[in-house]
């Protein structure tokens, strides 16, 4: 089984909007500030959600690889299609069985989000 070490955690970051502007001397008056918006789902690196229940991929129980934990995980979705599972003691591993659209048909609507990684993942209780 293909395992890695960690995710690329730059890429469940949301990108932070470039500041328009910036360095840029010129006096635009009453000029709109930008308003602060939710990222668009094209802005977004990767999505996660928290799995309490033991994940079935293929009829067989997802255990980790590492220490054996099927159930507790936190499921990434990046934006690459490739879906990764991480168990409650932090390892994680690439579930290639599993993708986006697989993703999608189990998770809910996206409602909370997050600057970083660690930040999603105090969220979701890991
Ligand atoms: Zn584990």
């Amino acid at each position: 089984m293909l395992a890695q070490e960690s995710l690329p955690f730059d890429a469940v970051q949301a990108k932070t909007p470039a500041s328009a502007g910036a360095g840029v001397d010129a006096v635009v008056p009453d000029f709109p500030p930008a308003d602060p918006r939710a990222p668009a789902p094209q802005d977004v690196e990767g999505v996660m959600m928290r799995w309490m229940q033991p994940l079935v991929v293929d009829g067989d129980v997802h255990a980790c690889p590492t220490c054996g934990a099927y159930r507790d995980w936190i499921v990434f979705c990046l934006r690459d299609d490739s879906v990764w599972l991480r168990c409650r003691a932090g390892h994680q591993v690439q579930e290639p069985r599993l993708n986006a659209a697989w993703f999608n048909r189990n998770s809910g609507p996206v409602d909370h989000w997050h600057p970083t990684l660690e930040d999603g993942l105090r969220h979701l209780g890991h």
